[in-house]
């Protein structure tokens, strides 16, 4: 008989920055022969039937889809806000529910599914590795920040021991504490406090978010091996210094970039054809680009969970608007505290009329892709870092939370592709940043920068580079790994 397929299940967080990097690596397992089965939160399904239609949620007869309960009520929007619930309730009813699931495949004599041969899970998905280890199957984790990212992570631990964490005081995050040098964790020079993921910031010793990030990235220690989307040639130093830690590493980054090569080369148009955007795409803003000069518009967009304040969203509009380059602003349906009509006045529509185009949610990676982008201004999500890196498009940073932080200090003051705004910002730093961004001298800098990563890049991805060495390898693991 045959030996069947090997079966691997995706377990992605249950949030657009990581579903985006697991499907990427989906496809890419689908390619190299495994069958997949991709599992989504029913709250997202159910979200994902109204943004992206029913065709997307199809699948294919061996690229499939199941869901779990994320153990959250359905009325929660698990927005920013209710990170902690999603946290508390995950290793809970998500544990129940992905328990059964795999039981069920287990249990099954259905011969169009082979049986489980690996999980690989989000890394901040802690308890599919107790499913996985009562079940005995192999897990591997997909951790979704940049190596720099983790790294800061992995030293929540010694941020308590050494005592900064909890925090004496709230106005702590005022005061200038924050400045104070983080001069002992290896590959982190120069580093502050304030460059570290967010999490730590809080005076209360419980703090769920504190807690769940320290017990995720050390958990991720007992699983057969740890992914990380971003290549050793953008960070090697930091990658060493996991490795200590994590010895079964697997950096294959940038995923979009291997991604691409690979459904460059095979013809698997319906499977191309999937994709999980939990707003709908606007996908006209592709023929508004394609209006305007090389170089010229500035792109505008801060991801799928940040929340800004009315002060902010105007401060940042004016900026723009001053600076009289062109631009295309995602502002997400949630994306302001109390509703984004506070820059729907005259004054603003018209300068939108003359140079702006404003969308709910944009398909960025074709954006970043086109000729006509000179400049990104980011909260400096790791997945758009990399996908600006990708493209060669220079960054201006507003990082917001988590580790968005340390992915600014590293693109800012390592890599030199990036110009940092301030977290109160005011509309003429936006308006003096973005000019510095698109025509100044350090802009030109900072492109060049980039574009000699996104080459760097480019080697690693191609037959022989290091990630794709890297993913070679890690096909092995998932396919013998017992
Ligand atoms: N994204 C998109 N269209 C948008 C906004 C975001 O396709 O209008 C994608 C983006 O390409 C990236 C992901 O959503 O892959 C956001 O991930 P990131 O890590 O940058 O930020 P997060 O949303 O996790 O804060």
């Amino acid at each position: 008989m045959e030996p069947s397929r090997p079966h691997v299940v995706c377990v992605p967080l249950p949030a657009q920055g990581h579903i985006n990097p697991m499907l990427k690596l989906a496809k890419l397992l689908h390619h190299s022969g495994f069958f997949i089965t991709f599992v989504h939160t029913q709250f997202n399904f159910d979200r994902l039937l109204q943004s992206s239609g029913q065709n997307s949620l199809k699948g294919l007869p061996d690229f499939r889809f199941e869901t779990i309960s994320d153990g959250l009520p359905p009325e929660n929007q698990r927005g920013i806000m209710d990170l902690p619930d999603l946290c508390s309730a995950m290793p809970i009813g998500g544990l129940i529910s992905f328990r059964n699931l795999i039981a069920k495949f287990v249990s099954s004599e259905n011969e169009d599914v082979p049986p489980v041969t690996c999980i690989v899970s989000d890394g901040v998905m802690n308890f599919t590795l107790k499913v996985a280890q009562e079940f005995n199957i192999p897990e591997f984790m997909l951790y979704t920040p940049s190596g720099c990212g983790m790294l800061g992570y992995i030293n929540f631990d010694e941020l308590q021991k050494r005592g900064y964490f909890p925090l004496k005081d709230e106005k702590n995050v005022c005061d200038g504490y924050l400045e104070t040098e983080v001069d002992w964790i290896p590959a982190m020079r120069g580093v502050k406090l304030k460059d570290l993921p967010t999490f730590f910031r809080t005076t209360n010793s419980n703090d769920t978010m504190f807690n769940y990030n320290r017990e995720s990235v050390n958990n991720a220690m007992n699983a057969k091996g740890v992914i990380l989307n971003t290549f050793q040639e953008l960070e090697q130093e930091v990658l060493d210094a996991i490795k200590m830690k994590y010895p079964h590493l697997y950096p294959i980054g940038p995923l979009s970039m291997l991604h691409k090569k690979n459904s460059n080369s095979s013809s698997n148009n319906q499977l191309d054809s999937i994709d999980f955007n939990l707003w709908k795409e606007d996908v006209n803003c592709m023929n508004w680009l394609d209006k305007k000069d090389k170089g010229s518009v500035v792109y505008v967009n801060f991801g799928s969970l940040v929340i800004m304040t009315t002060k902010q969203l105007r401060e940042f509009a004016w900026g723009l608007a001053n600076s009289k380059y062109n631009f295309l602003w995602v502002i997400r349906p949630n994306l302001v505290d109390c509703g984004d009509e506070v820059i729907s006045n005259d004054e603003f529509m018209k300068e939108i009329e003359n140079r702006g185009l404003i969308l709910g949610w944009s398909p960025q990676e074709k954006v970043l892709s086109h000729s006509c982008i000179g400049g990104f201004l980011t909260h400096c999500g790791w997945n758009s870092t990399l996908e600006s890196i990708c493209e060669g498009v220079p960054l201006a940073c507003w990082p917001f939370f988590a580790e968005q932080q340390t992915n600014c200090f590293y693109a800012c003051n390592r890599w030199g592709v990036g110009i940092e705004i301030e977290s109160d910002v005011n509309r003429e730093q936006v308006e003096g940043l973005v000019k510095e961004l698109m025509k100044g001298e350090k802009g030109k800098e900072m492109r060049n920068k980039c574009l000699e990563l996104k080459r760097k890049a480019e080697a690693a991805t191609s037959i022989g580079g290091s990630s794709y060495n890297n993913y070679n390898s890690l096909v092995l693991k998932l396919k013998f790994e017992k």
